[in-house]
C-alpha cells in the first residue's frame, strides 16, 4: 500500500492494490492496522508540512480511538448538542441510501474511528507568545492542517473500501451542516463529542478537548460498517481532564482570551466568534505582517500558553476511574 501526491488532483494520493500480506495484517488486528495507517500517513504525507515554515511538520503522531456507533452516548448527544446531531448509524444509513443507492442497508455493525492530530509544539510555542491574535505559523496550521485532516479521512476511507468495507467522514460529507442557535452555532457532527465517546479525552472550561497530548490539536473522524473494538473511557466524568473542574483552580485560559469570552461559567461562543471574524480581521488584511491565510485568522490563544496545552494537568487520582487506577493507567 502506498500513495503518491499529485497536487492538481482533488485526491492527492493513489492507492495501489491491497496485497495479501496487508489484508492479513488487517484481519489479524483491524484496530492496530487502522492506527498504523493513520500514523504512517501523518508521518510521511507531504501535506502534513508547512511549506512557509521550512517544511516543518504540522502535526505530531496522532492519537486514535474507536467507539461503537450504537453506543447510547450518541443518542444522548442529541439532547446535549442538538436534535439534528447524527448518530453514527443515522449518517452511515444516509450514506448508503442517498449516495450508494442501497434502499434498505443491512448494517450489523457501525463503528467510529476518531483521531486527534497534536499540533507541532514549535507552532504552539509561537502562539503562546501572542496576546491579541494568532502567530502566522498558527494561522497556517489552522488552514493547512484542516486540508491535511480532510485528506487523511479520504485516504482512510479508500483503504477501508479497498478492504471491502464502507466508510464516510461526516464533516466532509454532503450531509454536514452548521446551524445558528441562540448562543452561537451548532453542527450536526461534533468532532470533540465523538472523540470523547472514543475515549480520547474530556472537555474543558474553554470548550476545548483535553487529551493526553493536551488541547492544542485538531480532530477528525470516520464512520464505517466495519466492527471495531471500542476504546475504554477511563475518565471519572466528561470534564475530568480540566484542572478547573477537577481541582477548582487554574483558569489560565480566562486570562489568555483577548475577547473576554471565557469565564468561570464557561465559554461564550458569540464573543469568541466576534473576535475571530471581526476583531481579528486586520490580521488577514496584513496589519500584523503579510501572509495570513483562510476565512479567519485562527486565534487559539486559549489553547497555548496554558497548562493543558500539551498534557493533562490533573493527577491520575483525580481524573481516572477506580478501574483505570487499578490497572495502573
Ligand atoms: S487552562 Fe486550565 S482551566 Fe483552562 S482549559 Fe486548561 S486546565 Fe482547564
Ligand atoms: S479562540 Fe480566542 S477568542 Fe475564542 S475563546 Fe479562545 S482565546 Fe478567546
Amino acid at each position: 500500500m502506498s500513495y503518491n501526491t499529485h497536487k492538481a488532483n482533488f485526491r492527492r494520493f493513489t492507492i495501489t492494490a491491497i496485497d495479501t500480506r496487508t489484508t492479513k495484517r488487517f484481519l489479524r488486528n483491524p484496530e492496530r492496522f487502522i492506527e498504523h495507517t493513520i500514523e504512517e500517513f501523518t508521518r510521511t504525507s507531504p501535506l502534513n508540512r508547512l511549506e512557509a515554515f521550512g517544511n516543518a511538520l504540522i502535526f505530531d503522531k496522532p492519537l486514535v480511538g474507536f467507539a461503537d456507533g450504537d453506543d447510547p452516548l450518541f443518542t444522548e448527544f442529541k439532547r446535549v448538542i442538538a436534535a439534528e446531531h447524527f448518530t453514527p448509524r443515522e449518517i452511515l444509513t444516509k450514506y448508503f441510501t442517498e449516495t450508494l443507492n442501497v434502499k434498505a442497508p443491512d448494517l450489523p455493525a457501525v463503528s467510529v474511528i476518531s483521531f486527534i492530530l497534536p499540533i507541532n509544539p514549535e507552532t504552539s510555542r509561537t502562539n503562546a507568545y501572542e496576546t491579541e491574535g494568532p502567530s502566522l505559523r498558527w494561522n497556517h496550521t489552522r488552514w493547512k492542517g484542516q486540508e491535511f485532516a480532510n485528506e487523511l479521512c479520504r485516504y482512510l476511507i479508500e483503504i477501508l473500501e479497498s478492504l471491502g468495507h464502507h466508510a464516510i467522514a461526516p464533516e466532509i460529507s454532503p450531509f454536514f451542516r452548521i446551524s445558528r442557535v441562540s448562543d452561537g452555532f451548532v453542527s450536526n457532527w461534533s468532532q470533540r463529542h465523538v472523540a470523547y465517546a472514543a475515549g480520547l479525552g474530556t472537555f474543558s472550561l474553554n470548550e476545548g478537548f483535553i487529551t493526553r497530548r493536551g488541547l492544542a490539536h485538531r480532530c477528525a473522524s470516520v464512520v464505517t460498517n466495519l466492527k471495531l473494538e471500542p476504546s475504554p473511557r477511563l475518565y471519572m466524568h466528561h470534564l475530568a481532564n480540566c484542572k478547573f473542574y477537577a481541582r477548582g483552580t487554574c483558569g489560565k485560559c480566562i486570562e489568555r482570551c483577548p475577547a473576554g469570552a471565557i469565564s468561570n461559567k464557561g465559554h461564550d461562543k458569540l464573543k469568541c466568534r466576534e473576535m475571530l471574524f471581526e476583531k481579528q480581521k486586520p490580521w488577514l488584511e496584513g496589519a500584523h505582517g503579510p501572509g495570513y491565510i483562510g476565512r479567519y485568522a485562527g486565534c487559539g490563544l486559549c489553547q497555548t500558553g496554558v497548562p493543558c496545552e500539551h498534557r493533562i494537568p490533573v493527577n491520575k487520582k483525580r481524573r481516572l476511574t477506580e478501574d483505570a487506577l487499578k490497572k495502573g493507567k
